[in-house]
């Protein structure tokens, strides 16, 4: 890789420039926010960003696309990179700018190697059990150990008072909230909106991989999960549980009014601290809305995978 530079903010590439950067910090009794992102940054990233400058005295992005997250047969090799942009994008706040983006080695960053291959993997990795297997778990089982162990070697690295997640990743900001209790880390998990297109399509990376067509219909995604959201709002008034096959019936059939050739994946209601999946939704409980689904890819006969959720706030 050429190496990334920034007219204004530092570019770490070792972990030895960030605990150095970060003992001088510590030593200032400053408070550190930090951002972990694969890159290709969007506005959703940007808000977390934000939070972090308006939240603490320093702020720090990384910016690595971790490949124990991905499966042998995923997007590792062709999802977006964009470091140039990604460093402009970093460079144009405002009022307060960010003081460090960090762009570790994949060789520092697994000391042991890594490879796709589960059967091959060697070394420590970090398992949350209990949230990680159901919803996105089932299609993608070895995701959330890539998550989980990636951010643990962050968290040990970077030692931020604060870490910024997007609700747009639901389950993750479940598994990273258990890791973080179980394991001990002191640090506070923040957790930020979702931000949309004008559509409501959720802001994702991997929306680079649609024609402009289809990721204008794909508004049909968030108008369903609206859809849902409503449905619950006018059954819970009466302060009854609300069922969730027929919230989940009614979605449905908002997601079949679109003409966009479309695979459901799965549309789930969960509670929204354990995941478990819920057949009746308890009013002070209240679940969470989610869905995985593909739409063709832009230029090719691949497709691209899209996930959303809503949340339904305990009354
Ligand atoms: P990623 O680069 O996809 O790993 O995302 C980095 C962080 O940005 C994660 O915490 C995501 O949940 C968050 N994020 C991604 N998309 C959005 C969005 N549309 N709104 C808010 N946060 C987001």
């Amino acid at each position: 890789m050429a190496k990334p530079t920034s007219k204004t903010i530092q570019v770490f590439r070792s972990l030895q420039q960030v605990r150095d950067w970060r003992h001088q910090c510590y030593l200032r009794k400053e408070k550190v926010g930090f951002v972990p992102t694969m890159g290709a940054l969007h506005a959703g990233h940007c808000s977390l960003v934000a939070q972090s400058l308006k939240d603490n005295d320093r702020t720090v992005v990384s910016i690595f696309v971790n490949p124990s997250q991905f499966a042998p047969h995923e997007d590792l090799e062709s999802y977006p990179r964009t470091l140039d942009s990604d460093l402009e994008v970093l460079e144009s706040f405002e009022d307060k700018q960010i003081d460090a983006v960090f762009v570790p080695m994949k060789s520092e960053m697994f000391p042991s190697g890594i490879t796709t291959d589960l059967a091959k993997q060697r070394g420590a990795f970090v398992s949350v059990l209990g949230c990680s297997e159901q919803l996105e778990g089932v299609k993608r089982p070895q995701f959330f150990r890539g998550v989980a162990t990636i951010i643990t070697k962050f968290l040990n690295v970077v030692k931020p008072t604060n870490i910024y997640f997007g609700q747009k990743d639901a389950q993750q900001c479940v598994v990273i909230k258990n890791l973080v209790k179980d394991l001990l880390f002191d640090v506070i998990v923040k957790i930020m909106p979702t931000l949309r297109e004008p559509n409501g399509l959720a802001m994702s990376s991997r929306n680079a991989y649609l024609s402009p067509e289809v990721r204008e219909k794909c508004g049909f995604i968030f108008k369903s999960l609206e859809a849902g959201k409503q449905l619950y709002e006018k059954e819970s008034a009466t302060g009854r549980s609300v069922s969730s096959d027929v919230l989940i019936q009614h979605m449905k059939g908002v997601m079949s009014e679109t003409d966009i050739d479309f695979e459901l994946e799965y549309l789930a209601i969960s509670h929204p601290d354990t995941l478990d999946n819920l057949d009746f939704i308890r009013p002070e409980v209240g679940a969470l809305i989610s869905t995985a689904l593909t739409v063709p890819k832009q230029d090719s006969n691949e497709r691209a995978r899209l996930i959303d959720n809503v949340l339904l706030a305990p009354i």
